[in-house]
């Protein structure tokens, strides 16, 4: 038992006391440096200790540290959600940034708003909101209830209402046939979806989903084509759709948004074009400088409410709080500035992103057949690392051996920071590393951190009963 007068995450792990960050390393009090190849829970992504961004941060609170926003607008606000509303590109011009201090406010906020534009255009039916199996919106208990994440919701399930819950294409260990390149399965759990909005009778209010799933199963990758029928399902039956890129958003996979990866520029709509009408970022919004969340809704939802009742129903009281606003004002500008999100690209060659593609990938197809890498996955600078006790029934680890947890004391030790989760197989089973480093790490990194992984892998794995 290890006691604090902070309520820590855990009462059985010693957690070391972090007193610096710079670029992608972070130090603890006993002078150990870590490499902080998760960025945290992929929360970093411009790199710690940036100078301009406190600075920002500094001048703000020296001026104005808050006001309500019941009472007044500021400028920071004004100005940082009009740039917000550029960078989230075309589909959402004209449209409205409602600022929190995180990811699962902004998750209750989006789910909120998706009920009263319901309202507002006189479909008051419609209140359910459908989401994914294996998927995780936050831990309030309205994202609660639209996550799929068996682990993190069971014990309060009988507080929380339930919507349908659909499958999430996983194709690693997918349900349907994948020879033809995944094109069948996509459509598959697209058509799932369709079948779930009918039984709601009509009550289905919005779709809730990750563009790329984050921590639950681990940067899966949609197949080709499943976005694009999902849009045009729910766009056929008046269902919202909201895209969660609190872990995907801003720049994090090589794109603004990772919805972007989907998005026809053409303007002709050929194979459709994925542009969900509410996109909530948090995480890399503020990079974790300060406690920041946005709801960034377009034209058509803005303008039900406007044009209807004339205020949402909704608020807390530190919306869009100045010092918040400076810092992630700051990170924007300054991820354009060094072009971040060009870095993030792992399918553009030279970038930090494809040589992380690459180590990943090399660290997979150097593992033997006797190893435990099951499958590597990811797009930009989010990936994951599956584990399996066995390679070709790729049954996974028993889940009291804590494979993944395993992994990453041992990477800690050896001066490595990673994000080891469970659960990926079924809600309980299943071991993976979540790898999100900050796009300012250099190749000469990324050899050293996967050379440690590859190290804290074998740790993990000879230790095992
Ligand atoms: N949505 C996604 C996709 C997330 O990954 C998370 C957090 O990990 C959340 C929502 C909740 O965000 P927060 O922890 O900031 O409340």
């Amino acid at each position: 038992m290890n006691r604090s007068a902070v309520f820590r995450r855990s009462f059985r792990k010693d957690f070391p006391t972090a007193v610096r960050g710079e670029g992608v390393y972070l130090w603890d009090a006993a002078g150990q440096k870590y490499l902080d190849l998760s960025g945290s829970a992929a929360v970093n992504f411009i790199g710690h200790g940036v100078p301009e961004i406190s600075a920002a941060m500094a001048e703000q609170a020296s001026k104005l540290e808050f006001v309500h926003t019941s009472q007044f607008t500021t400028t920071v606000a004004e100005e940082y959600a009009q740039e917000l509303l550029a960078f989230a590109g075309e589909s959402f011009r004209s449209g409205a940034v409602y600022f929190t201090s995180g990811g699962s406010e902004s998750i209750e906020t989006a789910l909120k708003l998706a009920r009263q534009y319901q309202v507002e255009i006189g479909q008051s039916r419609r209140y359910q909101i459908l989401s994914r199996k294996q998927s995780y919106h936050g831990s309030t208990l309205g994202a609660l209830s639209v996550s799929g994440n068996k682990r993190r919701r069971e014990i309060y399930l009988p507080m929380v209402r339930e919507f349908p819950h659909v499958g999430m294409p996983y194709c690693y260990r997918c349900a349907f046939d994948c020879t033809d390149g995944c094109r069948n399965c996509g459509q598959e759990y697209a058509a799932e979806l369709e079948r779930a909005i009918d039984t709601t009778n009509g009550e289905a209010a919005a779709f809730i989903f990750e563009p790329l799933s984050g921590a639950t199963l681990g940067a899966v990758v949609p197949p080709p084509g499943y976005l694009q029928t999902v849009v045009e399902i729910c766009r056929r039956h008046g269902v919202l759709l909201i895209a969660d890129e609190v872990m995907t958003g801003m720049g994090r996979t090589g794109r603004n948004f990772a919805v972007d990866h989907w998005f026809d520029k053409s303007g002709l709509g050929q194979g459709g074009t994925v542009a969900p009408d509410i996109i909530v970022a948090a995480k890399g919004l503020s990079s974790g400088y300060a406690p920041l969340g946005a709801v960034i809704a377009s034209n058509k939802v803005i303008d039900a409410i406007a044009a209807g009742s004339g205020a949402f129903l909704h608020g807390f009281t530190y919306n869009a709080h100045p010092i918040s606003l400076a810092a992630g004002r700051a990170v924007v500008r300054h991820l354009q500035a060094k072009k971040l999100v060009e870095a993030a690209d792992s399918s553009r060659p030279g970038t930090v992103a494809a040589g992380f593609k690459k180590a990943l990938e090399a660290l997979r197809d150097s593992d033997p057949p006797t190893g435990v890498i099951g499958d590597v996955r990811g797009l930009g600078l989010l990936w994951a690392v599956e584990f399996v006790a066995d390679k070709k029934s790729k049954q996974p680890f028993a889940p009291e051996l804590n494979f993944a947890a395993l992994i990453g004391a041992a990477a800690m030790k050896r001066g490595l920071v990673v994000y080891p989760m469970q659960g990926c197989v079924d809600g309980v089973s299943g071991d993976h590393l979540l790898l999100a480093p900050p796009a300012v790490i250099t190749p000469d990194e990324i050899t050293w951190a996967t050379e440690q992984l590859r190290q804290s892998i074998d740790e993990a794995a000879s230790a095992l009963p």
